[in-house]
């Protein structure tokens, strides 16, 4: 059994690169894939890169190269959803491209000729992560050490799971993020590559589970302090979630 290991910021690799005992590169479409084990499975770890299509290309080269057996991923997002705060946790159950729209061909969002707007994750994967993504929320002051938590404010962390929507912007806006809340009142948090490798893991029938730590509120504020959240809390928390994940395989 492989498990790819996609993260979306190379914090989080480097967090995973620094567990793995055995790791070797791989070098296939400019991307550098990492094989080995963590806690003694057999990983090929791998930077998503940004953006759905750079996304999608780094799951097919998992799939037909490295032939995993199941995907998953962590990075950061945007919260849309109300009571999605910075510092929260969203496991995605589905996925959908906001930013996709064939209409009037196809009804918006649609994916032309899937009959389908909206992918969902492995349940059985995805409840394994959500396990650990409260197991390490529920352990945050420990995980990140009380000066991170007050300077980002992180009182009492949740982990939501639902409908994350992914298209090719870094919304950071208010206009732009009430807008995707109008279109889509079920969404819970925004990112760039999240449903691109949902499907491709439908088209070749691989289990996929993904989270994302909460950065931002896609909001005009969206960008202050991003890296150093991303350093300070979203790989802290990365981390902690993939240990704790691979140990309950
Ligand atoms: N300045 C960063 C920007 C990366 S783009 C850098 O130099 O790396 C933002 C990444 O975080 C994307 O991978 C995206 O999936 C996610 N993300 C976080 N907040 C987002 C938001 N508000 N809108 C869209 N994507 C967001």
């Amino acid at each position: 059994m492989r498990t790819a290991i996609v993260s979306a910021m190379h914090q989080e690799l480097s967090a995973v690169l620094a567990r793995m005992p055995d790791e070797h590169r791989v070098v296939v479409a400019g991307r550098e894939f990492w094989s080995g084990h963590l806690h003694g499975h057999e990983v090929v770890a791998v930077l998503s890169r940004i953006g759905k299509v750079a996304a999608a290309t780094t799951a097919t080269a998992l799939i037909e190269r490295f032939e995993v057996d199941r995907v998953i991923f962590t990075g950061a997002a945007g919260g849309i959803g109300a009571g999605v705060r910075v510092g929260d946790v969203v496991v995605a159950a589905e996925f959908l491209q906001h930013d996709m729209d064939a209409s009037p061909l196809f009804p918006r969002h649609e994916v032309p000729l899937y009959g389908r707007s909206v992918f969902p994750t492995d349940a059985s994967l995805t409840a394994r992560l959500a396990t650990a993504a409260r197991g390490v929320l529920a352990d945050a002051a420990q995980t990140l050490g009380p000066d991170t938590l007050s300077e980002f404010a992180l009182a009492s962390p949740k982990v939501h799971e639902g409908l994350v929507v992914s298209g090719d912007r870094f919304v950071a806006t208010s206009p732009e993020s009430e807008a995707l809340r109008a279109s889509l009142p079920a969404a819970l948090a925004v990112e760039m590559e999240g449903a691109a490798v949902a499907q491709v893991c439908h088209d070749y029938g691989v289990p996929f589970a993904a989270l994302r730590t909460v950065s931002d509120r896609a909001d005009d504020a969206a960008h202050v302090d991003f890296l150093r959240f991303i350093e300070r809390v979203a790989s802290r928390y990365s981390q902690g979630m993939l240990d704790r994940f691979f140990a309950s395989l």
